[in-house]
């Protein structure tokens, strides 16, 4: 059987080993530069590989192929397979019958690295022999290879997801729905859910899926199709005999008849959108029957993840927070909702169609100053600028930060929450929350 592999980034090597494993004949072919490190791996596991081509005679006689989830369906290269009748599938598709290992797998517009970590944590916590991948650290296939874990918890985009046809997770999250990617999903929101609950469709009797009741998107959804899995919902107003809700101030779990209780104070994640967070890991947890007093601790000390709501310092008792990796107006509606002092806050980017109306109340209740970070700021201050008195623009992060103090006084916060992708000024959210975080501590 011959296996080519479009794009030789960690999925693509991670498949390569196991295809090469389990005696196919493997090609990997990237339109880009492969690094260096994974050509080392490549040649010495006498695996052949091209890259800045595709070459047509290489890759059209393939019997499977795996496709980096950077690769669009439009692509011609793809095209060309699909109309071979070639089946073309995401590294997760291809790898999991290779495991026997339960697989936890977690989607959602936002909150899914977050959501995963936590996951992780509570179950590396408790001693399982657990994994972590899908859009995080090392590559599912390349672990599947080892063949090392009893579990896995894997991180997927709604791109993996499209590569799939046969996977089924035992326990599935859906953490919440909102546009974003449209562009890969020719403009219908439509597609992009059904993406999304792609993740359920294998699932059987016995398996689970998680998911955030309070979202519209998830919840029309869920009344128009059908999903063979026990639901459990999660929701920060209505309450369940079965599921995850909070209610004065109590993080209450119900499943499988047995009860979770626990003060949201002693959650160490701040902000309502991590409280749904906590909910949806702490579901699995109870699913997989985790001693209450383990829940509890690993709830308490998990202090979440790089460029997510991350504080970086105080200085002068104002409080500089990163949160970078909010790349849509959901995920900065969420920061900013989490604001408990006025705010000065940085926003801007290369915009992905936002509607801005989104956070006007939140802005008027909780901003009082912004910092435009970005090439164009024009929709950001048509939007606001009758709405809060001070706003500048800047085109540099230490400008943006500098300004930022400037314009901020004891006892206020100043958050990075750009609401926008990174890409006008930056390598990536990584990039721009780095040097956020450096510009802070060089005040
Ligand atoms: P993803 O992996 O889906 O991009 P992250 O956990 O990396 O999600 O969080 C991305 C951004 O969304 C961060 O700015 C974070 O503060 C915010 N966020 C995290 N969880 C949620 C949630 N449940 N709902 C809305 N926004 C969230």
């Amino acid at each position: 059987m011959r296996l080519v592999i479009l794009g030789g980034g960690e999925s693509g090597i991670g498949t390569a080993i196991l295809g090469k494993k389990k005696g196919y004949d493997v090609f990997v072919s990237d339109f880009g530069k492969i690094k260096g490190n994974y050509k080392e791996v490549l040649s010495l596991n006498s695996i052949p590989w091209e890259e800045e081509k595709h070459t047509e005679d290489l890759i059209l006689n393939a019997d499977v192929v795996m496709k980096s989830p950077g690769i669009p369906d439009k692509s011609p290269i793809v095209k060309k397979l699909v109309e071979k009748g070639v089946s073309v599938m995401s590294e997760i598709e291809f790898a999991a019958p290779f495991t026997n290992a339960t697989i936890i797998g977690i989607t959602g517009s936002n909150g899914k690295t977050t959501t995963t970590m936590l996951t992780y944590h509570l179950l590396k916590s408790a001693g399982v022999n657990v994994g972590l991948g899908g859009n995080i650290g090392k590559s599912f296939a390349w672990q599947v290879a080892d063949n090392k874990f009893d579990y896995y918890v894997l991180e997927l985009s709604s791109f993996q997801l499209d590569g799939v046809f046969n996977f089924k997770p035992h326990i599935a999250i859906i953490t919440n729905i909102s546009p974003d990617h449209l562009d890969r999903y020719e403009y219908k929101y439509e597609n992009y859910i059904d993406s999304k609950f792609r993740i359920t469709m294998n699932q059987t009797e016995g398996d689970y899926l998680i998911y955030d009741a309070d979202d519209e998107a998830i919840s029309n959804w869920l009344t128009t199709h059908q999903t063979k899995a026990k639901l459990i919902p999660f929701s920060l107003t209505k309450t369940f005999n079965e599921g995850a809700y909070i209610i004065q101030n109590k993080m209450e779990i119900k499943i499988n008849r047995e009860d979770f209780s626990m003060d949201t104070e002693h959650i160490a994640l701040e902000g309502k959108h991590n409280m749904k967070n906590a909910m949806a890991a702490t579901s699995v947890a109870k699913l997989m029957q985790i001693r209450k007093a383990t829940i509890r601790e690993s709830l308490s000390n998990f202090q979440g993840v790089e460029h997510r709501l991350e504080k970086v310092l105080k200085i002068q008792n104002i409080q500089y927070i990163n949160d970078s990796k909010a790349t849509n107006v959901n995920a900065t509606f969420f920061a900013l909702d989490s604001m408990n002092a006025p705010t000065v806050w940085i926003v801007g980017g290369v915009d992905k169609g936002n509607d801005y109306n989104e956070l006007m109340s939140l802005v008027r209740e909780k901003v009082k100053a912004i910092v435009c970070l970005g090439v164009d700021n024009k929709k950001i201050i048509d939007a606001f600028g009758n709405v809060v008195d001070m706003m500048v623009e800047v085109t540099s992060m230490s400008d943006a930060v500098r300004m930022a103090q400037r314009l901020s006084e004891k006892g206020d916060t100043v958050l990075l929450s750009p609401a926008c992708a990174s890409f006008d000024l930056f390598e990536s959210y990584e990039d721009r929350g780095k040097q956020f975080k450096q510009a802070v501590k060089s005040l």
